[in-house]
């Protein structure tokens, strides 16, 4: 069989470019249904853009290469084709739209939308062997148990990352990209939880608060969860994507309020009070009780029950900047089980970022999450996959 586009994963990215390419386009997916992470994104109601979309929100090891894609099809240009399909949305916060009721809508656009454009799809198709032969790309395909090869002259490579194997996430682009010559970059999980050897945080697993977690440089202000293995939450999942194995994690427990002057005023004014009383007014009252108990390199130990009378203004302004700069070493992350996306991949050198074509053999396309393009937590990723996508379909459309 014959095509003039072949497109591998009918995911978001997949999806978005089948109705841009033109003609003659085949998308074939090994899954039994479509854009299965747009459908449990969002916790079912699909963060699918950010208005607040930069190319700074994006980790990549070229961070220049999205702008191009990001600035012409833009969080606007998709936010027309959800209201042109009647979808209702709100802005949640940050900027991040989603659906007002499912994120199945934004699989039935994207399959309007490819039907529209007159694009097949193939699910629960198993791709084998691909050769090149300068002209075409001759790929093996097995669709539904059947042998079925396709030549096809432009091929996407749309499998996205490694995140969530139990969803049928696979390595397959990084595979292609490597047969093709494609340079990568080491693929890690990211927006994942991190974790410790040790239980440490047991007795805290389900307390929430506001903080600012950092690591390697960048901060984010959202809240942190401590779980039974170690953190999650926006803000932790967010420095994970820049922590990197044997790192420093860095969380502020109360940003906005200056701790350390509170504690002081608080001694003035209420000298017989605990620092543990005093201290919980501002954090919750678990994490105070485990943070008197423990001591760490930031503070000592034994101060729970000592009266603020006695204790020196100095101290307390330390243990007030030891509590806005906690320290932590995290063991690892709870890996590709968890992390919604992955970091790195096929790397952004050998791409053209106006087309997405590898630039030694510009009928091979990358886009998606399988390229070295990973954006922040709140709709960015989406928002890749939906602008790298269109320039790929584009691209291929105008040739
Ligand atoms: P995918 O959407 O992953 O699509 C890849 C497709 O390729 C899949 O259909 C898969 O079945 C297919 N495939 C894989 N391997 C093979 C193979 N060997 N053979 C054939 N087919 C194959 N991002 C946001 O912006 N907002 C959110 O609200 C959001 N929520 C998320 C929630 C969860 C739980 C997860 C895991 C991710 C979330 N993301 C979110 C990230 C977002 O889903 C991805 O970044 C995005 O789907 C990437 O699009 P893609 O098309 O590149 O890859």
């Amino acid at each position: 069989m014959n095509v003039n586009t072949l497109i591998l994963g009918a995911g978001a990215a997949g999806m978005m470019a089948a109705a841009h390419a033109g003609t003659e386009v085949l998308v074939v997916d090994h899954a039994r249904a479509a854009g299965e992470k747009i459908r449990i994104s969002g916790g079912g109601r699909c963060n699918f853009t950010n208005l607040h979309t930069d190319p700074a929100r994006f980790l990549s090891r070229n961070p220049h290469f999205a702008k191009s894609a990001l600035s012409r099809y833009t969080p606007r240009d998709f936010v027309a084709l959800v209201d042109a399909h009647g979808i209702a949305h709100h802005e949640k916060t940050l900027g991040q739209l989603f659906c007002d009721g499912s994120a199945k809508q934004i699989v039935a656009m994207l399959r309007t939308e490819m039907d529209r454009a007159g694009a097949r799809l193939w699910l629960q198709t198993e791709v084998g062997d691909i050769a090149h032969d300068g002209a075409a790309f001759r790929v093996d395909l097995v669709r539904e148990g059947r042998p079925v090869t396709v030549t096809a002259r432009h091929l996407i490579l749309a499998t996205g990352g490694k995140s969530i194997p139990k969803m049928g996430a696979t390595d397959l682009s990084y595979r292609i990209a490597a047969q093709f010559g494609l340079p990568l970059v080491a693929p890690r999980p990211g927006l994942v939880p991190l974790t410790f050897t040790d239980d440490r945080f047991a007795a805290l697993a389900g307390t929430a608060l506001p903080t600012r977690a950092s690591a390697n440089g960048t901060a984010f202000a959202e809240a942190t969860l401590f779980t039974h293995r170690g953190l999650s939450g926006p803000a932790i999942l967010q420095a994970s994507s820049y922590w990197t194995e044997g790192g420093t994690l860095t969380l502020d427990l109360a940003p906005g309020t200056a701790l350390g002057d509170a504690l002081v005023t608080a001694k003035r004014d209420a000298a017989r009070k605990t620092l543990t009383t005093v201290l919980s007014y501002h954090l919750p009252t678990k994490l105070v009780q485990y943070l008197a108990t423990h001591a760490s390199d930031d503070w000592p130990s034994g101060w729970q029950t000592a009266p603020l009378a006695t204790l020196p203004d100095a101290a307390l302004r330390d243990l007030g900047a030891a509590l806005h700069h906690w320290h932590l070493i995290p063991s690892g992350t709870e890996g590709y089980r968890t992390a919604e996306v992955t970091l790195g991949g096929i790397d952004t050198a050998g791409l053209n970022s106006r087309t997405m074509a590898a630039k030694h053999l510009p009928t091979l396309y990358a886009i998606g999450e399988a390229v070295d393009v990973t954006g922040w937590l709140g709709g960015y990723n989406f928002q890749w996959a939906w602008a790298s996508g269109w320039a790929a379909g584009q691209a291929i459309a105008a040739a």
